[in-house]
């Protein structure tokens, strides 16, 4: 379902939301590339992987999810007795457009010797028809723990698997997706950028293409990024991904300076994820106000795609033996 206008005239959002959130018992778990008023009022902003164990860790009966459907649908993957709602159902994800489970399935068994290492952002069909799930911040640690001589199929994003592949000498089978956001970065104008701040550093997540990651002097997740700012001894940063993140670096380290990295007409506006801008103030009171739009999950799907996530969540931490991975 998607947002209703409602008559919200005079409401203090703010206070009406920390109302509803007392009163139905809630936690509003919120994304790095969410706006900053709703990064403000959460009680946790993170990148996918910390998004993901809050949900399976928390004690509320409701998760407010400011984030886009493929990571409700994980909270609920993770957390099935819980309400969760999204205040915008039709915040979806350019790399989730990409693979539809039909042809995922298709190719998949056009592979039977290959596993499927999947990036999260993907359907709940998608996690299902996979083995082990990464996020940029896990990927690397997993597939550090699968042996060389297994092929694997990386999907959706052709870019994190590009890298992944160079970084460690891999050959793995690439989904064609992309994330439209990280995309329209432009080489040029980064490198005028940089001629601007010759003493600046470049930050850029996985999910850039090789022309920008290659300028890069970090590449990490957003969380990774984030700890990238506080431990790097340069005073600004380039940050080549969603610029809303530029938010909580600014909260941690004010004293230094961030630039969203450009797009092809010389500014950061192009990068802003027009999925993730749906969510605002006025849909999160509706969704903790009706609890809805709320996410279900037929049951089986459910426990099919859990085992992908659970795999996940113990190889991020390293713990899998090497005879858990098997094919399909
Ligand atoms: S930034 Fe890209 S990958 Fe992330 S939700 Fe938006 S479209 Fe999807």
């Amino acid at each position: 379902m998607s947002f209703q206008p409602t008559n919200l005239a005079g409401l203090d959002l703010r206070a009406e939301i920390d109302r509803l959130r007392k009163e139905r018992n809630a936690v509003i778990l919120a994304h790095y590339y969410q706006k900053p008023e709703l990064q403000d009022l959460a009680d946790f902003v993170g990148d996918s992987l910390e998004l993901s164990k809050k949900a399976a860790d928390t004690d509320a009966e409701v998760i407010a999810f400011c984030g886009v459907k493929f990571m409700a649908e994980t909270a609920k993957i993770l957390s099935p007795n819980k309400i969760v709602v999204l205040p915008d159902m039709d915040a979806g994800c350019s790399l989730e457009d990409s693979c539809p489970p039909d042809a995922f399935k298709a190719f998949r068994a056009a592979h039977p010797d290959h596993i499927a290492l999947t990036y999260i952002n993907c359907s709940t069909e998608v996690k299902a028809l996979s083995d082990v799930i990464v996020t940029s911040s896990s990927a690397e640690t997993i597939l550090a723990q699968i042996p060389r001589d297994q092929p694997i199929i990386f999907g959706p994003d052709r870019h994190l698997g590009g890298y992944l592949n160079r970084k460690f000498d891999r050959e793995m089978l690439l989904w064609p997706g992309v994330c439209i956001v990280h995309e329209a970065f432009s080489e040029t104008e980064l490198l005028k950028l940089k001629a601007q701040h010759p003493e600046a550093s470049i930050a850029a997540h996985p999910e850039c293409p090789p022309h920008i990651i290659d300028h890069a002097d970090y590449v990490g997740s957003t969380s990774g990024i984030l700890q990238y700012a506080r431990t790097t001894n340069t005073q600004t940063l380039i940050v080549a991904t969603e610029p809303h993140i530029i938010h909580q670096m600014q909260l941690a380290l004010p004293d230094k300076t961030f630039i969203g990295a450009p797009g092809a007409d010389g500014n950061c506006n192009c990068n802003v994820c027009p999925y993730m801008a749906l969510n605002t103030m006025e849909k999160l009171y509706i969704a903790l106000r009706d609890l809805e739009p709320r996410i279900e999950i037929e049951e089986g799907l459910r426990l099919a795609a859990k085992k992908s996530l659970d795999a996940m969540l113990t190889m991020a931490s390293g713990t899998i033996g090497k005879g858990d991975l098997g094919g399909r």
